[in-house]
């Protein structure tokens, strides 16, 4: 087909992020217009269930009025305001109390940023001045895991445990090192239990901290449930295991909940699902269900006393982003925590849960489909070419791809992930509209098998 008008001012004129830049030219992009609710629609009109909440993000769906008067008011008042050199703004003030308050672990401060990637790079940065802090000047790698998404900037692209993050963009940078990726469908040995399974990874990761020695390990970074991953759920012990063996060796927990916080799990945070307490948080996302760029890190107590005590000798705390607290975005944080809480929107995401776990499990059944996973409405279904042997496409085929755009075709957006569609809609969806998302997602296996057959 040949490109609409807008279509082609896009190719011309946008580079565009996380894209088979070759293929748009001939494609042209799906260019979205408006939305309300979990319905997003193209220029042409077209309308779409929005099964992915863009980027795993808008989970109050679109056109919420509550969240636009807030933006319009806090915008009339004071559009802009940084809190550099002693400066603040009562909505980043308000947005982390309210954090501290809902935070799994004892938060004492929080950090803003723009982005979850930002966030994640702060992480590493306050993990090397605390050890600095400390006086351990050479406590400073970070371990991720294989398959993790930490973000795209140099450090957090760094974490990111997925090759094209790396290829031809010279990274990982030093001092980042990748351990197991908790996944046991596809890493699983012939005949291993999944408690074998565990063990064995966990085994992994403590003989790499020995190799290369507790004193030189700062941090393990992990998201509970991977999402851009492949929405990968670990096995039950995992986390605790691995928790025991960070505390043994002083080694910080941190925990990046920017996909798995606010809800999408059902509880507030991942951590709390898959049961683990961290030392600090990454955030982002959902915290202004993505009315407006905002990441945060939240830390305790202990973290906080170090950088007070580095600043006070350096004489400054030398990090910080011009949008980091600024005022739209935090005004928009508080105003979507508020209406997680109002509206019961974690309840409301337990009570569809086992209809999104019934529907994706009825999917599991289908020809294309190797294995599915979920937790609260998060879910992946990764596409296999052999069922019972677990055989994947051919590197390359890009079933993951063709299955997303016949979802479009039969108006539904979802995200390839390699080989996994993945799921994440608006947590106000209702059973109806989740229904017809399955049904559509549905159609669009059948309709991926016939073009493969
Ligand atoms: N961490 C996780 C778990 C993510 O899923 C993402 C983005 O998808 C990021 C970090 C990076 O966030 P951003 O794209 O806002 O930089």
């Amino acid at each position: 087909m040949p490109l609409t008008n807008v279509q082609t001012r896009d190719v011309e004129a946008l580079l565009h992020p996380y894209t088979a830049l070759h293929k748009l030219r001939e494609t042209g992009p799906l260019v979205l217009d408006h939305g309300k609710g979990v319905y997003v629609y193209d220029t042409q009109g077209k309308e779409y269930i929005e099964g992915m909440s863009g980027l795993w993000c808008a989970g109050l769906g679109f056109g919420d009025e509550e969240l636009i008067e807030t933006a319009k008011e806090q915008l009339s008042r004071l559009p802009y305001y940084h809190l550099f050199g002693g400066k603040s703004v009562e909505p980043a003030i308000e947005l982390a109390e309210k954090l501290k308050e809902i935070a799994p672990f004892e938060a004492s401060k929080v950090f803003f940023t723009s982005s979850g990637s930002e966030a994640n790079d702060t992480q590493v940065k306050l993990a090397w001045y605390f050890n600095n802090a400390k006086g351990r000047p050479e406590k400073k790698k970070i371990v991720s895991r294989v398959k993790a998404y930490h973000g795209v900037t140099i450090v957090s692209a760094s974490l990111t445990g997925l090759p094209n993050n790396h290829r031809d963009f010279d990274l990982p940078v030093d001092r980042i090192l990748h351990t197991d990726c908790p996944h046991y469908y596809r890493f699983g040995e012939a005949g291993e239990s999944e408690a074998d399974f565990t063990a064995r990874i966990v085994g992994n990761l403590k003989a790499m901290i020995e190799r290369e020695g507790p004193e030189t390990i700062a941090a393990f970074i992990a998201e509970p449930i991977m999402g851009a991953g492949g929405v990968i759920v670990p096995p039950k012990g995992y986390y605790e295991q691995v928790q025991a063996l960070l505390a043994e060796h002083d080694i910080l927990f941190i925990d990046d909940e920017v996909i798995n916080g606010f809800g999408r799990t059902g509880n507030w945070w991942g951590c709390e699902t898959m049961n683990f307490t961290p030392d600090s948080i990454s955030c982002a996302k959902q915290l202004t269900s993505a009315y407006a760029p905002l990441g945060a890190v939240m830390v305790s107590q202990e973290l906080y006393d170090a950088f007070v005590a580095e600043s006070q000798k350096i004489g400054v705390f030398g990090h910080g982003f011009t949008y980091g607290g600024h005022p739209l975005s935090c005004a928009l944080g508080v105003k979507s925590i508020e209406i997680y809480q109002k509206r019961n929107i974690l309840a409301h995401v337990r009570s569809l849960a086992p209809q999104f776990e019934e529907r994706l499990k009825r999917i599991a059944d289908h020809p294309l489909v190797g294995e599915v996973r979920y937790s609260g409405l998060v879910g992946g279904v990764e596409l296999v070419a052999d069922k019972t042997t677990k055989r994947p496409f051919q590197p390359g085929h890009g079933i993951g791809a063709l299955c997303a755009r016949h979802g479009e075709s039969n108006g539904l957006i979802v995200r390839a992930i390699g080989d996994t569609i993945a799921l994440c809609p608006p947590m106000i969806i209702t059973s109806d509209e989740l229904d017809a998302l399955f049904d559509r997602l549905e159609k669009t296996l059948d309709d991926t098998e016939r073009s493969v057959a």
